[in-house]
């Protein structure tokens, strides 16, 4: 069995602040140690379930070099091996050479969610709202449609309780969600302390993968329209005279492709 896992660093235990995932930050040592030992978490329930390929992801856009190189190498568990500094949505080798699962550790909610601790959409300050054929999404959307795109589906959504509802709104009952700590507000949370929430994203890990058909992978309908809203008017100059995509000022953009994947390399540029 492969299992890619694809990690994010907002939804971690004892992560509330920005300064806790912005490389360089003084508290930024601490978040990903905190950050590399829930990796390591689903790493052992993969491994528990019969992962004989474990890959993981490092989404985490922390600045500068720590760009999708947060993760604390040494510290890895010795299971995985993990792709770094890699163009965020753009590492399928695993996808494109067959993937049985996919899980998203350390998520966080869609712009604009209250309750969703570190929300947003891509970019804080770029972006805000996203829609696939017409249906609201948030980063976990944008990776299960990478991710079913190449059949794979995702299993396993860990993160604050606000991204484990809207994970299940979008991919089902099926899936598998692991709340580690309730959003009070975007920069509050109650949480359950690291040593705990490992060991329920363990279990969650090892649960999940049980049952490879319990989530269906996340594919869009052909042909599928990406809309989205960009943070200030002037943002969309970025979009403008690309094929198959219409401004909509001041702050909306509509790309349409024959599938997903056409529809994002429209307008897909970092
Ligand atoms: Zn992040």
């Amino acid at each position: 069995m492969r299992v890619q896992i694809m990690t994010d660093m907002e939804g971690v235990s004892g992560i509330v602040a920005w300064e806790q995932v912005n490389g360089g930050e003084s508290m930024y040592e601490e978040g990903r140690r905190l950050y590399t030992e829930e990796i390591n978490a689903a790493v052992r329930g993969a491994a528990a379930a019969g992962a004989t390929e474990i890959v993981v992801v490092d989404c985490h856009g922390a600045g500068g070099p720590w760009t999708f190189n947060s993760l604390v190498p040494e510290l890895l568990d010795p299971r995985c091996e993990w792709v770094a500094h890699h163009t965020w949505s753009r590492y399928v080798d695993m996808l494109e050479s067959g993937c049985d699962a996919v899980l998203l550790v350390g998520m966080h909610a869609k712009a604009g969610t209250a309750d969703g601790v570190l929300s947003h959409t891509i970019s804080t300050v770029r972006w805000r709202h996203l829609w696939f054929n017409g249906q609201e999404v948030g980063e976990v959307g944008v990776n299960a449609a990478l991710c079913g795109f190449y059949d794979a589906p995702v299993l396993l959504v860990t993160g604050d309780e606000a991204v484990c509802r809207e994970s299940i709104d979008l991919l089902g009952e099926g899936l598998t969600t692991v709340a580690v700590k309730k959003g009070l507000s975007r920069y509050a949370a109650r949480q359950i302390p690291p040593v705990r929430a490992r060991q329920l994203i363990e279990e969650g890990a090892r649960y999940a993968l049980q049952n490879l058909a319990a989530v269906p992978p996340y594919a869009l309908s052909s042909p599928t329209t990406i809309t989205f809203d960009v943070g200030s008017p002037d943002h969309l100059d970025a979009f403008r005279g690309r094929p198959g995509v219409r401004l909509e000022p001041p702050y909306r953009v509509h790309s349409v492709g024959d599938d997903w994947m056409a529809a994002w390399n429209q307008i897909w540029h970092w």
